[in-house]
Formats: C-alpha cells, structure tokens, sequence
C-alpha cells in the first residue's frame, strides 16, 4: 500500500526532477549553501519548508501566465444546410492544442463555454462568401450570442477562401470546417492578431507566416502579445 507520505514524496521528487530538467537555478532549489549535490538536496523535499522553497523558486523563475477568457461557437442555422460539422469535444481539443502553442508566450485561453449557435441561414451564406458585416450588424438583433468572453471564436463551414479571420478591431474569428493546415494552428494564428501580431515572411516555422503549420513565436511577439493581453484585460483596448 502507498502511503500518503511515499506519495508526496514521489510527487515531489517527480517536481524536481522536473524543475532541474527545466534549467532551474541550482541554488534556488537547494535548501541552503551548505547542502550537498542533489541527492542531498532531493532527499530533504520531503520537509514542508523545501518544498515551500521549490513553489517559489518556480513561480519566480516563470513568467507569470496571462490567462484570457475566450468563449467558442460552432455556427449552425435552422435547416443546417450551411451549419458546421464540427463537433463541441473537437472544438475543445482545438483550443487544449492551441493553449499549448500559447504557453511559449505564457498566455492561455481560458475557455469559457464551447456551444452550438444557430443563426439565420443568409448569414452564413455571406459569412461563406467572406462578408461578414452582416453578422456583426444582426448580432444581438436578429440573434443573440449568449456568454460572450474578451475574445470570441466562431467555427463556421466556410469563410470565402481563407482558412481563418480575425475582422480588425472585433476581438472575434472565424475558422472554417476543413483548413488547409493544423486546426490548433489556425485558431492560434488568428487569435495572435487580436493579440496584436501582423504577419510575417521570415520564416515557415511562426505562428505568424501565413498558410503554413508552423507554431514559433519569437520573444518580441510574445512581449507584445502579452502587452496586448494585458491591455485586454484592464479594459484599455
Ligand atoms: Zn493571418
């Protein structure tokens, strides 16, 4: 039988396993000066007070998380004729993949809620057409979007050609059934332009080089994208 005592002490020394694989400062985990090399060190995690020393060592050597409310809509109409086929678990996965290629920035999209949405059927003709000023000029007249987040996505069939959009200044995007790259990847790109982020040509591996899988975001984008967010959240933009 596993007492609760081996399971905190398998717990903690999986943690420091985990901060040592994570580069964290030696010293900052060590107990004291004095201490010898890790097993030392290890061994005496099962105190309280190293383990205190661990939490703070690790919440001052990571930035701290930005995390921003999102709430996600997967759009149908009366007759489904122009509904999407996606499903509310894989709009969810979508999101769990798409925080993980936000977490290089330290930012996370708090879902939320995931629904089901129907809107009338011409609009979803227009949103498939690319036009999407009818949408935003019925919303909240000829439908209503319950639980709206800061930041809004909306699946949708189609879009009229690209794979995502994020229309400037609406905190919103939409993201079309079958993409010509990763799912995760779309919803990240386009929430990286609410996030203030423009494209670039340099190179196939960022997040923010058009039409490719790719994920990186350099330092400067995660600066940014991390000033915008807080500015999101305070109400200033
Ligand atoms: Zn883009």
């Amino acid at each position: 039988m596993m007492t609760s005592m081996t399971k905190t002490l398998l717990f903690l020394l999986t943690l420091a396993a985990l901060l040592l694989t994570a580069c964290i400062a030696p010293p900052a985990i060590a107990p004291s000066t004095t201490a010898p090399p890790s097993t030392e060190a290890i061994s005496r995690v099962d105190g309280p007070a190293p383990s205190d020393d661990l939490k703070t060592s690790a919440t001052v050597q990571v930035t701290a998380l930005i995390s921003l409310p999102i709430s996600l809509y997967i759009l149908d109409d009366e007759t489904d004729a122009h509904s999407s086929a996606r499903t509310v678990e894989e709009v969810k996965r979508i999101l769990a993949n798409a925080n993980e290629i936000w977490s290089q920035a330290g930012i996370e999209l708090d879902v939320q809620n995931v629904q089901r949405l129907i809107i009338p059927a011409p609009l979803l003709e227009e949103i498939a057409q690319g036009e999407f000023s009818g949408f935003f000029r019925a919303a909240g007249i000829d439908f209503s979007i319950p639980d709206l987040s800061l930041i809004n996505g909306f699946y949708v069939r189609a879009i009229g050609g690209p794979n995502g959009i994020a229309p400037s200044g609406t905190r919103t995007f939409f993201v079309m059934d079958e993409p010509s790259v990763h799912d995760e990847r779309v919803t990240s790109h386009e929430v990286s332009h609410i996030l203030g982020l423009h494209h670039t040509l340099d190179d196939r591996g960022r997040l923010l080089y058009p039409g490719t899988n790719g994920t990186s975001l350099t330092d400067e984008e995660s600066v940014v994208a991390r000033y915008v967010a807080q500015g999101l959240l305070t109400g200033v933009r």
